[in-house]
């Protein structure tokens, strides 16, 4: 056995310091600029970018994506400078006003994840949410405010929604067993005919009777107080319900084209009306059913949708409309010569990203919005189940670095390896808030980690490629 001289071993070992050495310098340096390295400026924005941007805190608005699992959830933080409560009604903490947009989650184990988020929101008091949109009562949207409604500290004020309802059969000249004649949107077993829940009648060109529509809440506390809701509306109705028992500022107004909104307060209250316009730019007045006698399509086709204008920014908010009401909004919009309603900033992805939107109207760089957001959780986005996003989807609005999501982002985007095959391994999953912070002029959007506090999202300098956007302008062709 040959031993080792004392130079040999010497020399050996420094060997090893030095490949140790370079391994870790490496790393080093990788994680430096991993960390380190902002957002780049992406020519495709078509807008002026900037690291840094200096904004007054009163006219910051924020808008969180929250991540509730499977569904939609989205809290709108109006700017300081247009709080109601200028007195000492409320304290510091509730004064900003909010508003909450559905509040997930499919699965019931998530439907507390919105109110916790409120809370970790407002930490040193019981937050006060004073605007409440429900897009449309499907599961995905209701679970959670039905839980912030029956089990939290929040207190809820205005409801709005589309005036759809799930009514058990046999109320209000609903049958029990269906048959092909029958001109109304039902679940029914196809084998016994049963049917299992109702929607609405509708006449011979497809529009819904008003008749079985909520118009507001003494409608929804009869209708509810006799039992005539069937499920999770009936939950949500009751939870309502029983909050407007000892809070006489609830209301339950159905929202439309022209109907009365959000901003409508602003008179009531007498504060100088702001720089921000808030309107309802679906569903019409008269509702109507898609996808033939589809309940899933007419209930996601019948969405509360709004645009909402700050300044120069604009972004919209669509629920789950899908490719048919999108193009009714279209030409809606087309006859009253208001096109312009259609065109953002930033896109709240309709429908979590599905491919039942109308992609084909992004081909047009008109309505083409500079970021869009997407709400899904892991039911949404795996191969049995929605295969949300769709890469057609990610694709027509511009790619992935234009695409952020409460569940997924972009690890290596390769715009010519881009197809339903691969676009999986390009992925990591990050179950993180989306939040999007403007002051009018200029807006950026960045992920929050969930366990982080989300009063104190990262800077731009803090987040790298993939993570979020630079700031860019709200202007287009500064
Ligand atoms: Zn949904």
């Amino acid at each position: 056995v040959n031993k080792l001289s004392n130079s040999q071993t010497k020399d050996m070992s420094s060997a090893v310091f030095k490949v140790m050495g370079a391994i870790i310098i490496f790393c080093i340096i990788n994680a430096v600029s991993l960390n380190a390295q902002p957002p780049p400026n992406y020519e495709t924005f078509n807008r002026t970018q900037k690291i840094s941007h200096d904004f007054e805190v009163d006219d910051l608005m924020r808008i969180w994506i929250v991540n509730v699992g499977q569904g939609d959830g989205v809290i709108i933080q109006m700017p300081e400078k247009y709080n109601y409560y200028m007195g000492d009604e409320y304290d510091e903490n509730s004064q900003r006003v909010d508003i909450l947009i559905d509040g997930g989650s499919n699965d019931a184990n998530n439907a507390e994840l919105i109110g916790k988020f409120i809370n970790k929101l407002y930490p040193e008091s019981d937050p006060i949410i004073e605007h409440t949109v429900i897009t449309h009562h499907d599961r995905d949207h209701i679970l959670g405010i039905i839980d912030i409604a029956a089990d939290t500290n929040i207190m809820l004020k205005k409801f709005y929604h589309n005036g759809l309802a799930t009514y058990k059969p046999g109320i209000h000249d609903f049958p029990t067993t269906y048959s092909s004649n029958l001109n109304a949107v039902v679940s029914y077993n196809s084998t016994t005919k049963a049917i299992s829940r109702c929607m609405a009648f509708y006449d011979d060109d497809g529009k819904l009777y008003d008749r079985n529509l909520i118009q507001n809440l003494s409608q929804f506390k009869t209708e509810s107080n006799q039992g005539n809701f069937k499920g999770d509306f009936a939950d949500l109705a009751k939870a309502v319900v029983d909050l407007s028992q000892d809070n006489s500022e609830i209301t339950y107004n159905r929202a439309f084209i022209g109907s009365s909104f959000i901003m409508d307060d602003y008179e009531e209250f007498d504060v100088e009306p702001p720089l921000m316009e808030i309107e309802v730019i679906w569903p019409a007045d008269t509702l109507q059913r898609h996808g033939g006698k589809s309940w899933a399509k007419t209930i996601n086709g019948n969405s509360v949708s709004f645009n909402l204008k700050y300044g120069e920014f604009e972004m919209l908010f669509n629920g789950d409309i899908n490719k048919s009401a999108q193009k009714a909004q279209h030409k809606y919009f087309q006859q009253k010569d208001k096109l312009d309603i259609l065109k953002c900033d930033v896109l709240k992805a309709p429908h979590h990203g599905s491919d039942d939107i109308w992609l084909d109207m992004y081909d047009d760089s008109t309505y083409l919005p500079v970021v869009t957001v997407a709400s899904m959780g892991e039911g949404g986005f795996s191969p049995t189940g929605h295969k949300h996003p769709r890469p057609d989807a990610i694709r027509k609005l511009g790619g992935f670095h234009r695409f952020f999501s409460t569940y997924i982002h972009e690890k290596t985007f390769n715009w010519n390896k881009m197809s339903e095959s691969t676009y999986k391994g390009m992925l990591e999953k990050t179950r993180n808030d989306i939040l999007i912070e403007t002051d009018g002029n200029w807006f950026r959007v960045v992920e929050v980690k969930r366990n982080a506090d989300p009063n104190f999202p990262p800077q731009v300098e803090e987040t790298r490629r993939g993570h979020g956007t630079l700031w860019i302008n709200a202007k287009q062709g500064d």
